[in-house]
């Protein structure tokens, strides 16, 4: 097996420190907006910083992968405002860090690992974004049979163009090719993104005839998002005669895109037309079934890497499977962050509990407010919205109240004084009381639990 690494410039590694780690938590608060900030990004530290990437460290393995499937382009743009070289991000899991062990996924301690989805990284084959772990669907079929036929017919089709939206598995079926053939080829893979970086290294350090040589030594040529060539002159120049000398000498090229080769505007017609010479096949994405196929085998990964099963009623997964975007990154960022919930609240959570915890997923444009809260609590229990906001404090009125407020302060990002002050200006010791309150009746209180529930799925159902 021989496989090209690509380390054009190994000065690469050398130390230069030059963030603020402050500056740039700031800056990340500012770009993202505090909530994301304070739920995922808060607690990031930086561990090393080298002229070229970044070590961060993150608390469980489940931080790790949420920030890495949303987050990690955004942050990346982020560090380069200020560190230009910086070109790659890695995660160290710091689990020493965490005051709740137990509360999170990830409690097993993982070497340093690489941003998977990171456009930036893609010299490395990753074992696990293999064949057998691509599950095939109408959606995709396609796309699987002809990489599959690639790998056991070389030259099938030349080059082979797959393309879809993001997050549909392009990337992974690429990998697997890439896998699969590297037993007996030199495999090339790398995203367009990363193939221009090296061709401005080269450029900058006179390194051309390097970089040609380099590139065209490979049989098999996979080269990642190529949609990222749209608008960039010189470097369509050097990929198509890359392409060119590849394909004379017979060597199999695999392309991903976001797009059809035709709809990739700003891309000379020359190169469109070479693109377009194989085999063009489409991802789409994923239906139901496809949808809940991949869960299962998310809850088969967690079983055999958990020795346990995560808690997960039926109708929850098909409460996510039905609401996911088609996204499939996205659907295994949203099962993830449901099991780790439910590991934290320790019982088993119903559909309610996800509306909850993916609101800001799903509900995206569905605000909950205090005042949808008062209005359908108190017709809920039968008063008047006025009754439930006067001073008086009989049991019949008190008790709506004090869960119209517990719920302001579950369902909404409200601070305590701010619900106070929905709530006939009253003082947040008062809210801070009846949470207090409803949540340990909620304990042993049957009857008041069902109605919470039942309030609870009206309120964000409306
Ligand atoms: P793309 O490159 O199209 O944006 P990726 O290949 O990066 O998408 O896929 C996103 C995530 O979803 C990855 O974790 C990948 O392993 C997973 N994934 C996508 N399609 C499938 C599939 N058919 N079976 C299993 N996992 C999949
Ligand atoms: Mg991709």
């Amino acid at each position: 097996m021989e496989k090209i690494s690509l380390k054009i410039n190994s000065k690469s590694a050398l130390e230069e420190k030059v963030l603020d780690w402050d500056v740039v938590q700031r800056s990340f608060e500012k770009s993202f907006g505090s909530e994301i900030y304070s739920s995922w990004l808060r607690n990031i530290s930086l561990v090393k910083e080298y002229n070229d990437h970044v070590v961060l460290g993150v608390k469980t393995r489940f931080f790790r992968d949420w920030i890495t499937s949303r987050y990690a382009d955004k942050i990346l743009n982020e560090l380069k405002k200020y560190k230009l070289s910086i070109n790659r991000i890695e995660f160290k899991i710091e689990p020493e860090n965490i005051k709740n062990k137990n509360l999170f996924l990830g409690t097993k301690i993982n070497k340093i690992t690489d941003i998977k989805e990171s456009v930036l990284n893609y010299n490395r084959l990753h074992p696990k974004l293999n064949f057998e772990n691509f599950i095939v669907g109408k959606s995709n079929n396609l796309g699987f049979l002809s990489a599959k036929k690639i790998c056991s017919h070389l030259s099938s089709y030349n080059p082979l163009f797959i393309y879809g939206g993001v997050g549909l598995g392009k990337t992974h079926l690429l990998n697997a090719i890439g896998l699969e053939l590297s037993k007996d080829h030199k495999v090339m893979f790398i995203s367009a993104e990363r193939f221009m970086y090296q061709f401005i290294k080269s450029i900058k350090k006179n390194e051309m005839v390097n970089f040609k040589d380099f590139f065209t030594k490979a049989n098999v040529f996979i080269i990642d998002d190529i949609q990222f060539i749209r608008g960039k002159e010189g470097l369509q120049e050097e990929f198509f005669h890359t392409f060119n000398t590849l394909f004379d000498k017979s060597s199999q090229i695999i392309i991903s895109s976001d797009r059809a080769p035709n709809k990739l505007d700003r891309v000379q017609d020359r190169i469109k037309s070479r693109l377009s010479g194989g085999l063009v096949v489409d991802i789409a994405p994923p239906d139901y079934d496809l949808k809940l196929k991949i869960l299962e085998k998310q809850i088969q990964d967690y079983q055999t890497s958990f020795k346990e099963s995560p808690d997960l009623q039926e109708e929850v997964i098909n409460y996510i499977a039905k609401n996911s975007n088609s996204n499939i990154r996205e659907l295994i960022g949203v099962f993830n962050r449901v099991v780790a919930f439910g590991k934290m609240s320790r019982k088993p959570l119903n559909v309610n509990d996800c509306k909850i915890i993916l609101r800001d997923i799903y509900n995206s444009n569905k605000i909950i407010t205090i005042d949808k809260i008062q209005n359908i609590t108190s017709s809920f229990f039968s008063i008047t919205l006025s009754d439930m906001l006067s001073p008086r404090r009989s049991r019949p009125l008190a008790r709506p109240r004090q869960v119209a407020m517990y719920l302001a302060k579950k369902l909404t990002p409200r601070s305590l004084p701010e619900i106070g002050r929905k709530f006939s200006n009253r003082d947040h010791t008062t809210v801070i009381h009846a949470v207090k309150t409803i949540e340990k009746l909620l304990e042993n209180n049957d009857e008041l639990r069902k109605n919470v529930e039942e309030l609870k799925s009206l309120i964000l159902s409306d």
